[in-house]
């Protein structure tokens, strides 16, 4: 008997440690998983999705485009610093892939990010609007979302072996490596959030992109963009893991007077060095 409740008190134990708050909005999170974890964890995944993509020759191609998206997304990493300092040291990165049909974009634990070229071509998004998009991705990482949706997915049947793994297991570490990055893969790309983390996405996003000197207004205008060109089209990528609905405008729409002093203060507006390329 004791073999089987031990693990079990274990996991207890760190389910009521792992409440934590989320910055900016103060929402209570479960976090099983630490965050070195899934920083670790996303790293590996980070690197294992975008091989292919280099192979393929289809990972920062487009010199000037690559440009652009660093210049506007160092912006918005220097904002999010301002909020968790510690921050400062994660390897943030932003790929840009080139997929003219792709409308999508995402970020892993610890700043790892890509976009998709069909989401700034399709859409002819301005440095206004694709900083809103990076803006609500880099909310997610730094509101710990993937580490938070590992942590269910580890409250889960499904991700025992992951809770092996966090308890002390035995088992083989080369192995629940591959499959903790999988499960950050699997949460952080593939898999919608959860609403409460879109709608602090979108709270944080717009107010990192506004103190980046980005306009708010831009943010429910890129969400109506987004529902045009796809919705003569069915879904896209983004708007899978990001469900679009008028309640999401319009709140976007009622932060924009609480916005515009952040926007409007003339101070220069630092940037974030990119550590890696
Ligand atoms: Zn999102």
């Amino acid at each position: 008997m004791m073999r089987s409740t031990m693990p079990y008190l274990a996991a207890l134990a760190v389910i009521v440690a792992g409440c934590q708050n989320a910055p900016v909005t103060g929402r209570n999170q479960l976090m099983l998983v630490p965050e070195s974890q899934a920083i670790e964890a996303s790293s590996q995944a980070y690197a294992e999705v975008l091989a292919p993509i280099q192979q393929a020759g289809k990972l920062n191609d487009n010199a000037a485009m690559k440009a652009r998206v660093d210049k506007i997304t160092a912006r918005l990493v220097a904002q999010a610093v301002q909020y968790r300092p510690e921050t400062e040291s994660w390897d943030w990165q932003v790929a840009v892939i080139d997929e003219p049909k792709t409308l999508n974009a995402w970020c892993m634990a610890g700043g790892k990010m890509a976009i998709y070229s069909g989401i700034i071509t399709q859409l002819e998004l301005s440095d206004d609007e694709i900083a809103q998009i990076m803006g609500h991705e880099i909310a997610h990482a730094l509101a710990k979302h993937t580490t938070e949706r590992m942590s269910t997915a580890m409250a889960s049947q499904t991700a025992l072996q992951i809770g092996a793994m966090l308890l002390g297991s035995k088992g083989t570490g080369g192995a629940m490596a591959l499959q903790a990055a999988a499960v950050a893969t699997t949460v952080g790309v593939q898999l919608p959030n959860s609403r409460a983390q879109e709608s602090e996405a979108d709270r944080i996003g717009i107010e990192l992109a506004a103190k980046a000197g980005y306009d708010p207004h831009a943010a429910p205008r890129l969400w109506g963009k987004m529902l045009e060109a796809t919705g003569s089209r069915g879904q896209s990528d983004f708007l899978s893991t990001h469900p679009q609905s008028e309640k999401r405008q319009a709140a976007l729409a009622e932060l924009i007077p609480q916005m515009m002093p952040y926007f409007d203060d003339k101070t220069p507006r630092p940037a974030y060095r990119f550590k890696t390329a």
